[in-house]
């Protein structure tokens, strides 16, 4: 079926839930009205569905094929042509910095179109979604020269961009990296090393690709703390010489197969120093973080392609009566979706999916208050919100993503599992990023581990600061009570790694993944409050589009009926520590 870009959803959210259209009031974003709004709605979705979504399928079954002789890498049919109109459109551009090229739009509008990109090519997708990374990181990072050389160019979509992080003895534990970095005596350095797994490390979309690798420099401790960044192209700028990085092969995968992952080999290659020495980690995490907010986008994205293919199958499909009586008197059957079961299914897709929308949304828009906000207050409070939830957005967002797909091959039973339907594909598709940038586990680790303690605790505090004046302010908001009950859970757990963590931190590594999704849902559960208040209020008013804000009630109470209950199962699962998680010894795994 063709995609369509939840345009409705986008519109409640961002204008009248939100308030992203009041984004243009800043000096920053006064391009961003609310007609440009709704234009980059339109016109995305169009995008994605005409332009986009043709390729998906073949992405998957051609995949991406190396040639060992020359070293380069053939992306699969339209692929190239799908790209070339992605970059026309100025897509590439959207949110970019304007004095190298870029449109200067809000990062929430960046967030939209990284959805609809996801839902229709995830493969595709990753090729302009990693070039944003590094166009942020040389940008925030690199030296005048540096910029110079290449955000144009990245940014204009004619040149792409890399993120060569992981070694095959290092994924994770980046401080064991090998790859060195050897100074030229002309100021530049000489790579050598191997990268594995490097997205788009290698292809035929563009001539040249803009490597940001991390590296060591002679002598540089032996931890994350001695490593360097560098700025690498497959082709030298200023002479157009081929620089030596090649692409050694491509990883064989169970999903994204038009994503090419490539062997990473730099033999000496030229590289320029983006930072300061052995402050790389830093450079790389601009990126990173931008990168964990676009893989979210990824989760939620495939989880609506697959709502959609599900919603639609269920509503042809006909099996068995309704417990209720007939429904479809004059068909053999009745639809699928009258059914309880599926139902249940196809709710928890759309809540969800909507709340993860949400969730998203909030981030970016918070995003885009630290940067362009006047006052000093709202961009550390709104940075505040962002730094905490950029590993909640990824996380969860992945993991439901992920599983919402896999809901989705549910519902269209034994098709489902048939490569003649989509959902395969998209489970499979979905999978990696769960694992990628970071896996969710590492992203409960850096939320526990990391920020709750930023700042002296600041970090969480501005969150509950958010959600208590919503309820100090909304006497009447929707589902307050339950919001109340979850908003305590998240502040008793909260409490609980506080007093726990510091005596033992494995306490905190027990706790990590059952907090991040009391996070999640507790946030999820402020929004959904949120927008149930403003769909009531349009329906008093006799304002809005009628089914979408009845929809919304009836949602919002799927959401705190069924699905926030799980925050009691979270709290005690935090609450009881490690002990049962770590008292095995050796001898006790294979009893
Ligand atoms: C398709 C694909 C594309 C990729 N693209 C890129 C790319 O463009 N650039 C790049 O640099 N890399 C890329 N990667 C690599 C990816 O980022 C890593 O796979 C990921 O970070 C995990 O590292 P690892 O696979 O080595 O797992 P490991 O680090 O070996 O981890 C294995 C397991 O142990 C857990 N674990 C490890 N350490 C800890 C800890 N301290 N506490 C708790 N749990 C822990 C992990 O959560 C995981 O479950 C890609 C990988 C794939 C498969």
């Amino acid at each position: 079926m063709q995609y369509q870009a939840p345009a409705n959803d986008l519109g409640f959210l961002l204008f009248d839930v939100l308030g992203v259209d009041k984004l243009h009031e800043l000096e920053k974003y006064a391009d961003a009205t609310p007609d440009l709004i709704s234009a980059v709605i339109e016109e995305a979705g169009k995008l994605a569905s005409e332009v986009i979504q043709p390729t998906n399928q073949i992405g998957d079954r051609q995949g991406c094929q190396y040639n060992p002789e020359t070293h380069e890498v053939t992306t699969p049919d339209g692929f190239k042509e799908a790209y070339a109109k992605f970059v026309e459109g100025g897509w590439t551009a959207l949110d970019a910095p304007l004095e190298y090229g870029g449109q200067g739009l809000p990062h929430t509008l960046k967030f939209v179109v990284d959805e609809m990109m996801c839902s229709t090519n995830l493969s595709l997708g990753m090729y302009p979604g990693l070039t944003h990374g590094a166009i942020s990181a040389l940008h925030s990072h690199g030296s005048d020269e540096l910029k110079d050389t290449y955000l144009e160019k990245l940014i204009s979509g004619e040149w792409t961009g890399t993120m060569c992080l992981t070694e095959p003895q290092c994924g994770t534990d980046l401080g064991m990296i090998r790859t060195k970095a050897t100074p030229n005596d002309d100021g530049s350095y000489a790579i050598e090393g191997t990268k594995i797994w490097i997205t788009g490390g290698e292809h035929d979309l563009v001539d040249n690709i803009v490597h940001l690798v991390l590296a060591k420099l002679p002598g540089a401790p032996d931890t994350t703390k001695g490593i360097s960044l560098f700025v690498v192209p497959k082709v030298l700028p200023d002479t157009g010489e081929r620089n030596p990085a090649f692409c050694g092969g491509l990883e064989h995968k169970m999903g994204i197969k038009g994503s090419a992952t490539c062997v990473m080999n730099f033999e000496g290659a030229k590289g320029w120093l983006v930072g300061e020495p052995n402050d790389g980690m830093r450079a790389m995490f601009t990126m990173m973080n931008e990168a964990r907010l676009m893989v979210g986008m990824q989760g939620l994205g495939l989880a609506e392609m697959a709502y959609q293919e599900s919603l639609d199958f269920a509503r042809e499909r006909l099996q068995s009566r309704s417990l209720s009586g007939k429904k479809n008197p004059d068909g053999p059957a009745d639809p699928i979706i009258v059914h309880p079961d599926v139902r249940r299914m196809l709710m928890r897709q759309k809540v969800l999916n909507e709340g993860m929308r949400a969730l998203a949304l909030f981030t970016g828009q918070k995003l885009d208050l630290a940067v362009a906000h006047p006052d000093e207050a709202v961009r550390e409070a709104s940075d505040d919100i962002v730094q905490l939830l950029t590993p909640v957005v990824k996380a969860f967002l992945t993991d439901e993503g992920y599983n919402n797909a896999n809901i989705g091959l549910q519902v269209l039973g034994g098709s489902g599992f048939t490569t003649d339907w989509p959902l395969e594909q998209l489970v499979r598709d979905g999978r990696i990023a769960r694992i990628y940038e970071g896996t969710n586990g590492i992203q409960a680790m850096d939320l526990v581990g990391r920020k709750l303690g930023l700042k002296g605790g600041q970090l969480v505090r501005t969150l509950f600061g958010e959600l208590t004046g919503y309820l100090k302010d909304n006497p009447e908001a929707p589902h307050r009570e339950e919001l109340k009950g979850a908003m305590k859970a998240l502040e008793s757990t909260t409490m609980w790694i506080g007093t726990n963590a510091p005596k033992d931190p494995e306490q905190a590594g027990a706790a990590a993944t059952p907090y991040l999704r009391l996070m999640a849902l507790t946030v999820i559960a402020y929004l959904w409050s949120r927008m149930a208040g403003v769909a009531q209020a349009q329906l008093d008013k006799g304002e809005g589009n009628t089914p979408l804000l009845e929809g919304k009630l009836i949602s919002a109470r799927f959401f705190f009926e069924k699905l926030l209950p799980e925050i009691d199962m979270l709290q005690k699962d935090i609450e009881t520590g490690k002990d049962s998680m770590m008292a095995y010894g050796d001898d006790h795994w294979a009893a």
